[in-house]
C-alpha cells in the first residue's frame, strides 16, 4: 500500500538518473566503460555474458544498453533478437569486428548504433548522449514503464510481452497516467482531463474506470503500477509497494 501523507504541492524529485547495461565478457573493458559511464553520472551495471545479458536487459529497467558481438552465452545478435521481441531499449554494440555485414547485421536486427573497438570514450560519450536524447524525443511515440508498453501511436498496449486489449476509456485513462508518471494525480484531473467533463460532485466515475483498468494491467502481474493515495488519488509509477 502506498503512504496516504503524500503532498500532493511537494515539488517532484529531480529526475532519476540515466540507467545504462553494459554486457560485456572483456572485464578490462567493462571496468574502463563502467568507470568512465559512472563519473558521468550514470548508473552502470554489467553482465559478462550474453544470458545474463539478456535477463537484466529484459527485467531491468535500462535507458541503453551497450551490447558486445562475441559473448559467451549467447551472442550479441540472438541477445537483441530476443530483447526486439519485448524491448525497444536503445541498445549501441559494441565489437571488435569491423566488417559491413556485420554493421547491417545488428542494424537489421534492431540495433541503434554500432561502434568498433577499440574506441575512444568520448566518442562512445557522444554516441549515447545521441542515443539517450533520440529516445527522450520520442517519448510521445512510445512510453514504457518497467514492464509496460505503450504506443501511442498505434494505441497498443503490453505487458511483460503480453498484449492487452482495453477499451477506449481505459486507454485514455491509461494515456492520461502513463504522461504523469510519479505524480500524484486527483480524481478531479482525471476527470477533466479523461472524460473532459467536471466530475467533483461524482468521481467515483473515476475509481470505477481505474478498478477496469487495474484488472487488465496490474491484477494479473506482481509489480503493481497503479497506487491509491487515500484521500487524494492515485499515483501510476513502479515503486515497490
Ligand atoms: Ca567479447
Amino acid at each position: 500500500m502506498a503512504p496516504d501523507d503524500t503532498d500532493p504541492d511537494l515539488p517532484h524529485r529531480t529526475p532519476p538518473r540515466m540507467r545504462i547495461l553494459i554486457v560485456e565478457d572483456e572485464p578490462k573493458t567493462a571496468a574502463y566503460v563502467s568507470k568512465g559511464l559512472a563519473e558521468h553520472a550514470y548508473v552502470v551495471d554489467i553482465a559478462s555474458n550474453g544470458i545474463e545479458g539478456l535477463h537484466l536487459a529484459t527485467s531491468g529497467n535500462y535507458d541503453l544498453i551497450l551490447l558486445d558481438v562475441m559473448l559467451p552465452g549467447a551472442d550479441g545478435w540472438s541477445v537483441l533478437q530476443a530483447l526486439r521481441r519485448e524491448r525497444q531499449t536503445p541498445v549501441l554494440f559494441l565489437s571488435a569486428r569491423d566488417e559491413v555485414a556485420d554493421r547491417v547485421k545488428g542494424l537489421e536486427l534492431g540495433a541503434d548504433d554500432y561502434l568498433v573497438k577499440p574506441f575512444a570514450f568520448s566518442e562512445l560519450l557522444a554516441r549515447i548522449r545521441t542515443l539517450l536524447r533520440r529516445g527522450s524525443t520520442q517519448v510521445e511515440q512510445r512510453i514504457r514503464l518497467a514492464d509496460l508498453d505503450v504506443d501511442l501511436v498505434r494505441r497498443r498496449v503490453s505487458r511483460a510481452g503480453e498484449r492487452i486489449d482495453l477499451t477506449a476509456k481505459e486507454y485514455a485513462l491509461l494515456d492520461y497516467f502513463v504522461h504523469h508518471i510519479g505524480e500524484v494525480v486527483s480524481r478531479t484531473l482525471i476527470a477533466e482531463h479523461v472524460w473532459d467533463m467536471n466530475f467533483d460532485s461524482d468521481t467515483n466515475v473515476v475509481d470505477v474506470a481505474v478498478r477496469r483498468l487495474r484488472a487488465k494491467i496490474d491484477d494479473p502481474f506482481d509489480a503493481k503500477l497503479i497506487h491509491t493515495i487515500r484521500g487524494v488519488g492515485y499515483v501510476f509509477d513502479s515503486r515497490a509497494e
